[in-house]
C-alpha cells in the first residue's frame, strides 16, 4: 500500500519535480559522464546502465540520446539498459517513455519482470531489486532514490538514545502521532555511532545495504556509481518530510497518499562502501554541472534555439539546477569508483612508472579529448 506503488507522482502533474524533469541538460550531462568514466576505465567492451528508482525514465531517455550522437565513440561498445523499479504505473510510463511502450511482460529466460528495446536499439530490462539484475561491468545511478527509502529516527533524551515511533493518537480517532520508546530498541543500539554529537539523527539502513551491494558489485565486476540527491555529510537533524501536489504535507496525515522524504546522510552512504570501493564527493549540484560544462552546453542551446519562449525556458531551467537558493546547493552528487581509478596499484613502489590516473568529472574539470 506504499506511496510508490500506489500512486508516485514524479512531474509537474504530480507531487513533487525532479531535475531530469525540468532541463534535458541535466540528464544530456550525466550521459557524459558516464562516457568520461567508460573512456577513463579503459573502454570496457561492454556496459550495463543501471538505474535505480526511475520515475517517469527521463533521465535514461537523456542519457541514451547522448549515448546515441556519440555512437562513434561508444561504436564497439555493447550496451544494456537495466531499470529497478518497484512502481507499476511508473514501470508502465517509463516503457512508453523508453520504448513506445514495445515491452513483453514477464519473459521467461531471468529475473526481469519486463523487456524491451529503446527507440536507440538498446535492451532494456526491468527488476523489483538490484540482487536481481545481473552481475557485469555496470555503470549506476540513483538520482532522487535513497531520499524515498525508509528511515528510522532517533533523539538524544536525559536517559540515552530513543527511538521516534509512530503510533496512533488515543485521543484523536484516526489520527497517528510520534512518540519516544520508553526505553532503548534494537535499531538505537545498532544504528547510532558511538561518536554521534547530534541530539538528532536519522538513519536509512536499506540505503547502506543497497549501497554496499553497488559496492561489492563494483568491486568485483567493475563500474562506477553515481548518486544524485539532497543531503548532507552527517551534519543535519530532522529533515523527514512529506510532499503533495508541490506543498508540504504533515508526514503522518493520509499515509499513502504524499511523497515522503528524508536527506541522505552521506557520510552514512561512504562508511557503507568502505573497504570495497572509492568514494567522491558529496559535491553541491552547481558545482558537479559546472564542471561537467553547463555553461557551455546552455550557450550552444540559447545560439540554436529561435525562439524568445525557448530561450526564457532554459534561463529559467538553468537558474533552477543551477541558483544555490533553489536545487543548485542542497542537491549534491557523490560516485563509488573502483580503488584503481583514483590510486595505482603499483603506485607506491614505482611512482614515476605511470602516467598520471585522469582526473574524475564533475568532481573536477571535464577534460574530454
Ligand atoms: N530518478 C527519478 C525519480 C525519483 S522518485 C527522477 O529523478 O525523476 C523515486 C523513484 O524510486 C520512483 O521511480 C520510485 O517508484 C522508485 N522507488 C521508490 N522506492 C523504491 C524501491 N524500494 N525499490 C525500487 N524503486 C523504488
Amino acid at each position: 500500500q506504499g506511496y510508490y506503488t500506489r500512486r508516485g507522482g514524479v512531474g509537474e502533474s504530480g507531487d513533487f519535480i525532479t531535475s531530469p524533469e525540468i532541463s534535458q541538460v541535466f540528464g544530456e550531462l550525466i550521459g557524459i559522464w558516464y562516457i568520461s568514466e567508460w573512456m577513463a576505465m579503459g573502454k570496457p567492451n561492454t556496459f550495463q546502465l543501471v538505474e535505480l528508482g526511475p520515475g517517469r525514465g527521463t533521465l535514461t531517455e537523456d542519457i541514451l540520446r547522448v549515448f546515441k550522437q556519440l555512437a562513434s565513440v561508444l561504436s564497439k561498445c555493447d550496451i544494456s539498459v537495466h531499470l529497478v523499479e518497484v512502481s507499476p504505473k511508473l514501470s508502465e510510463i517509463q516503457a512508453v517513455m523508453l520504448t513506445g511502450g514495445k515491452v513483453q511482460p514477464n519473459p521467461e529466460d531471468n529475473l526481469a519482470y519486463m523487456k524491451g528495446i529503446s527507440k536507440t536499439g538498446i535492451p532494456i530490462s526491468w527488476y523489483r531489486d538490484i540482487q536481481d539484475v545481473p552481475p557485469g561491468y555496470s555503470f549506476y545511478l540513483a538520482h532522487e532514490f535513497f531520499d524515498a527509502l525508509p528511515i528510522h529516527k532517533f533523539q538524544r533524551t536525559e536517559k540515552g538514545w530513543r527511538e521516534v515511533l509512530v503510533d496512533i493518537d488515543p485521543e484523536v480517532p484516526d489520527q497517528l502521532r510520534f512518540v519516544l520508546s520508553p526505553s532503548r530498541t534494537p535499531a538505537t543500539q545498532n544504528f547510532i555511532q558511538p561518536e554521534e554529537t547530534r541530539d538528532h539523527v536519522e538513519v536509512c539502513p536499506e540505503a547502506g545495504v543497497i549501497v554496499q551491494r553497488l559496492a561489492s558489485r563494483i568491486e568485483k565486476d567493475g563500474g562506477a556509481a553515481l548518486v544524485a540527491d539532497y543531503g548532507h555529510d552527517g551534519t543535519k537533524t530532522d529533515t523527514f518530510r512529506g510532499f503533495r501536489n508541490h506543498k508540504l504535507h504533515d508526514v503522518l496525515s493520509a499515509p499513502g497518499t504524499a511523497d515522503l522524504t528524508a536527506d541522505v546522510d552521506f557520510s552514512y552512504l561512504r562508511r557503507m562502501a568502505q573497504g570495497k570501493t572509492a568514494t567522491l564527493g558529496p559535491v553541491k549540484q552547481r558545482e558537479f554541472l559546472k564542471n561537467m560544462g553547463i555553461d557551455l552546453r546552455l550557450q550552444v542551446l540559447l545560439q540554436n534555439s529561435g525562439d524568445t519562449a525557448t530561450r526564457e525556458q532554459l534561463l529559467h531551467s538553468y537558474d533552477m539546477l543551477m541558483n544555490p537558493e533553489k536545487m543548485g546547493d542542497c542537491f549534491n552528487f557523490f560516485a563509488l569508483l573502483p580503488h584503481h581509478r583514483l590510486v595505482h596499484p603499483d603506485k607506491k613502489d614505482k611512482p614515476e612508472s605511470k602516467s598520471p590516473l585522469p582526473p574524475v568529472a564533475g568532481f573536477n574539470e571535464l577534460l574530454l579529448k
